[in-house]
């Protein structure tokens, strides 16, 4: 087993080593580690529903109804009637006629692009797609067209000068988890159904946070119908567990009889399914939450950039500060612990080298003093490193 020590060793020494941290959640916002108190700025509970009341009722309730597990896969013994009601509200939600819950969003992604696509397909893929969806096209066995980042015009070079004999798939983030900014879908859509293409897109970020009610990327564009496959996660704004994946009714049916990661593995636990769908009724009858999300949001890249640090204007609750090294991308984060924050330093292989960055998410639940005074808080460590245009 040497070879683990050398391979921690190289990590080390790029100074790439991770730690699981040791928190201990106080509300949506907030957590305790070593008895000190810190404002998250760096989880996908967007909504801050992880810790609203009708939503952890429901899953307590499940949990005493239908037990802690599920005991087996959906298509053997571990389906219970809260991922029908789940599944049909997923469906209404997204406007169409089906969906599926998958364990999680990785899973979904990993499931669904290896059903779709395999020899003598080509997949095409936006460079900075998520890890599920590469590892998804990995094994799919496909050939695989990566596509310069939310470039419909090497796509569309792409799409003309790849030969296909079997089945085209175009793959990518909706709102793309490193940067927060939005896949250019509205250009995308035409382009498939040109080269009769189908589209897949993932609204991991989008869900709850983009499109009229927060309902995604094909919302947002108003293009309802045309897009093939809307996969997405009930991790981040729907603050429970599972991805899912909404379309045709016949879609749904394939992926059930075809998906491995749907297939192979035991369903959700009652109380994590019950918890998105009160997650999803909150969304629909509290439509100030999104709103909020997104104002939060706004008010703390506004601060920034009025300060000179440089982050980009994406419409989401993404904000990416690239910091350029890693070691310094780490040290600040480090620094913003000791201010009673925690965001989180982005670093290779996730990013490419030189574009380490610190990574904030903004939530519903933040307050305007509390984002407030992160912004002082962040602004202060970037003079100090030396980031901020003067
Ligand atoms: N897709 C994207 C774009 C993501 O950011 C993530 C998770 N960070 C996933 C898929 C995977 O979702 P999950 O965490 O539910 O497995």
């Amino acid at each position: 087993m040497q070879f683990l020590t050398e391979a921690l060793a190289a990590i080390k020494r790029h100074g790439l080593y991770r730690q699981i941290p040791d928190y201990d959640p106080v509300d949506a916002t907030h957590v305790m580690e070593g008895g000190r108190r810190y404002l998250m700025l760096a989880s996908n509970n967007y909504l801050g529903l992880t810790h609203d009341p009708a939503v952890r009722e429901a899953a307590a309730a499940a949990a005493l109804r239908y037990g802690a597990g599920s005991g087996g896969a959906r298509l053997t013994t571990g389906s219970h009637p809260l991922f029908a009601e789940l599944e049909r509200e997923l469906a209404a939600f997204k406007g169409t006629e089906a969906a599926l819950v998958f364990n999680t969003g990785y899973m979904a992604n990993v499931g669904v692009i290896s059903a779709l696509a395999g020899p003598g397909d080509v997949i095409f893929s936006d460079e900075l797609n998520h890890a599920s969806i590469i590892d998804g096209c990995r094994l799919a066995r496909a050939k695989v067209v990566i596509y310069r980042h939310a470039d419909a015009g090497h796509l569309a070079e792409c799409l003309a000068t790849t030969p296909c004999t079997g089945r085209r798939l175009i793959v990518t983030d909706g709102v793309f988890s490193m940067d927060g900014d939005i896949a250019p879908l509205d250009q995308i859509v035409p382009l498939a159904e040109r080269y009769d293409a189908l589209v897949m897109v993932d609204d991991a970020h989008a869900t709850g946070v983009i499109g009229p009610g927060g309902r995604g990327t094909a919302a947002h564009f108003g293009l309802k119908g045309r897009v093939h496959i809307e996969m997405g996660t009930l991790s981040k704004a729907l603050a429970a567990e599972g991805g899912y994946v909404a379309g045709r009714r016949e879609l749904i049916d394939y992926l059930v009889n075809k998906a491995r990661s749907f297939i192979f593995s035991t369903a959700l636990a009652p109380a994590t399914v019950a918890a998105a769908t009160a997650a999803l009724r909150q969304l629909a009858v509290r439509s100030d939450l999104v709103e909020r999300l997104l104002a939060n949001a706004r008010f703390l890249r506004d601060r920034l950039n009025e300060a000179g640090i440089d982050v980009a204007a994406s419409p989401t609750a993404i904000i990416p500060i690239i910091v350029g090294e890693a070691d310094a991308a780490v040290t600040m984060a480090r620094s913003l612990k000791q201010a009673g924050l925690i965001v989180s330093a982005i670093r290779p292989p996730t990013v490419p080298p030189g574009a380490s960055r610190l990574r904030l998410t903004v939530s519903a639940a933040h307050s305007r003093e509390e984002l407030a005074a992160a912004a002082a808080h962040i602004i202060a460590a970037g003079r100090r490193l030396g980031i901020v245009k003067e």
